[in-house]
């Protein structure tokens, strides 16, 4: 490693956290570890981890995602979206298990042999069936073909929101009236926010673990699994008056010194950083000035010297504040970090 900028992810930390989950949702017998965009982008190492941990299926965004996985475990994948129909076979040869969520996507390839899961909408309006009798005539073309239908699933889109989770419960249970879930090997709800916040369903076994395995959870003991680190690569003393960075967006009031530290909008942190704080010797110092490609500046005093860690992500909660700061949400903290960034694993 040359560059001082890299993401340093804990695996043993993921191994305990998905651990702690399933002991407390031993009522599931399906764990399906969500590991799309490389494991929310820490990487596919983690799925090591996340198998010693106990999760006993996986799922992924794409056929792309499926097969670069599929080099390192047997476990079976399941891809979340409908793939293009020219690649059906090599999902197959491959054993990965598709998502079935129209009778219009059905239709084009019921004559080939693969898994699949049905999805059923039940209010995100996103992917899936949207009545009994959509449902009713795949099942039927499923029935009198090659296709193993091995599960179905819907996706909660508030869980926050107690009435409108349970409406969309109820909307599961109407829509598959007609078919015996209890043929249906796997049938799988709950996301990381559903599954601690509500009581299993009889009819459920299954449940999608994605977030949660990186310690976010209000109910559970979990613990941060990652941190962004980089280093002070040089400190200027700036006088009174005077600006840093592109547009001289920050002017000083007063003398101060700025510690400037490699990281920049092409490794994620986009531009509206600035203002936020970075953890320096477990002090918290501001981002000032405009954030460039590669760079960015910190308003530090003479405590801290040239070499000093900076944490740019500290932990869980740091990326919760950070996440309120930009405006979005942890989980796209957690994506924009970069390809560029280095990943550093700790296996213990
Ligand atoms: C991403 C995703 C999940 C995982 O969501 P978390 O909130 O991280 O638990 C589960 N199911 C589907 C369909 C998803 O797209």
């Amino acid at each position: 490693m040359i560059r001082k900028t890299y993401e340093l992810i804990n695996l043993k930390k993921i191994e305990n956290n998905v651990k702690t989950i399933i002991n407390s949702s031993k009522e599931y017998k399906y764990h399906i570890a969500v590991v799309k965009a490389n494991c929310y982008a820490l990487g596919i190492k983690c799925i090591k981890s996340i198998l010693l941990g106990g999760a006993n299926y996986l799922a992924v965004s794409s056929l792309e995602e499926a097969l670069k996985i599929r080099k390192i475990t047997n476990v079976r994948i399941l891809v979340l979206e409908p793939i293009d129909i020219k690649y059906i076979d090599l999902a197959t040869k491959n054993n990965i298990t598709l998502t079935i969520s129209s009778k219009e996507y059905l239709n084009k390839i019921k004559d080939k042999k693969f898994t699949c899961h049905i999805k059923i909408n039940t209010g995100m309006n996103r992917l899936g069936i949207n009545n009994k009798k959509e449902l009713n005539e795949v099942y039927n073309i499923i029935n009198k073909s090659n296709i193993n239908l091995e599960g179905i699933y819907t996706h909660i889109y508030k869980s926050s929101d107690k009435i409108l989770t349970e409406k969309q419960f109820k909307k599961f249970e109407t829509i598959t009236k007609d078919i015996d879930l209890s043929k249906i090997e796997i049938i799988h709800i709950p996301n990381s926010e559903t599954l601690t916040n509500y009581k299993k369903k009889d009819y459920v076994n299954g449940c999608r673990m994605g977030i949660i395995m990186y310690g976010f959870s209000d109910t559970l003991h979990l613990e941060s699994v990652f941190s962004l680190n980089s280093r002070i690569i040089e400190i200027k003393n700036i006088k009174k008056g005077e600006t840093v960075g592109y547009d001289g967006n920050f002017k000083a009031k007063k003398d101060e010194l700025i510690g400037i530290v490699p990281i920049g909008y092409a490794d994620g942190i986009i531009r509206k950083n600035t203002g936020r704080y970075v953890y320096i010797n477990n002090k918290k110092y501001k981002i000032v000035g405009n954030v460039c490609m590669d760079m960015l500046f910190v308003l530090i005093d003479d405590t801290i010297n040239i070499n000093d860690e900076v944490l740019i992500i500290k932990d869980n909660n740091h990326i919760n504040e950070i996440a309120k700061h930009l405006d979005t949400i942890n989980y796209e903290v957690m994506c924009n970090i970069s390809s560029r960034v280095e990943r550093k694993y700790i296996e213990r």
